[in-house]
């Protein structure tokens, strides 16, 4: 599958694309793990990211163009790829699309996950995760807690809370969406593209009705060949 997973953040993108890799081997390029990757390891790019990670705002588009340019070019992107925070801009949109012509393939659905606000803020504030890479699993202090406090279930790790996970940069990151990432809808739109889905369920919910988009080719109801 060659997908866009758009949503707010906390809508479930991060979570969903782990769980669609296991489908038929697409990978998950996220850009924020990729970014968080680099802050870890202290490189030039984390550590000029970092300052606009913390802010709830955008790391400029021609680092995370760059970054994707890249990612993309590897071999095991060829059996699909899910992109998971990427893009936010309509010019990271416009880039991308340049890209994946130069590699000649294309999109095939760009899945728009809906999630109420403040349900977002809560999500998000709660959430803690696998300190191992490897694992990654994530949970909720509330909703999905693991079974010993701050330790993962899958694998014993720690798990620790993201720096920008606190009300205050939660919320530049919301209206941070709202203005630049929302108008992506259109875009994708235009394109016959978009495939809304509702994120209220649990996660087991967005995935099935993900893989029934998938499955089915099209998540258009209008009998077209989109
Ligand atoms: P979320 O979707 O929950 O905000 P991400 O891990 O996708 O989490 O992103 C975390 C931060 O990384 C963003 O707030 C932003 O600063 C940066 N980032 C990630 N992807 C991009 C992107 N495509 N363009 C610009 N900044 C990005
Ligand atoms: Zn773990």
């Amino acid at each position: 599958m060659k997908l866009i997973l758009l949503g707010a953040p906390g809508a479930g993108k991060g979570t969903v694309a782990k769980m669609l890799t296991a489908v038929d081997g697409s990978v998950q390029i996220s850009t924020g793990d990729i970014l968080r990757a680099a802050v870890k390891d202290g490189t030039e790019m984390g550590k000029k990211a970092k300052e606009y990670m913390d802010a709830g705002k955008l790391v400029p588009d021609e680092v995370v163009i760059g970054i994707i340019k890249d990612r993309l070019a590897q071999p095991d992107c060829q059996k699909g790829f899910i992109l998971d925070g990427f893009p936010r801009t309509v010019p990271q949109a416009e880039a991308l699309d340049k890209v994946l012509a130069g590699l000649k393939t294309g999109i095939d659905h760009v899945v728009s996950i809906d999630v109420d606000e403040e349900a977002l803020v809560t999500r998000l504030t709660g959430r803690r995760t696998c300190k191992n890479a490897a694992c990654g699993q994530m949970y909720h202090v509330e909703f999905t807690p693991p079974k010993k406090a701050g330790i993962c279930d899958k694998c014993g790790s720690e798990l620790y809370q993201r720096d920008d996970d606190n009300e205050t940069t939660v919320r530049s990151r919301l209206a941070t969406y709202n203005q630049a990432t929302a108008p992506l809808i259109g875009y994708y739109s235009a394109k016959g593209l978009v495939r809304p889905i509702k994120g209220v369920g649990g996660i087991d919910d967005i995935f099935n009705q993900i893989v029934g988009i998938v499955s089915a080719g099209t998540g258009c109801s209008c009998g077209c060949k989109h």
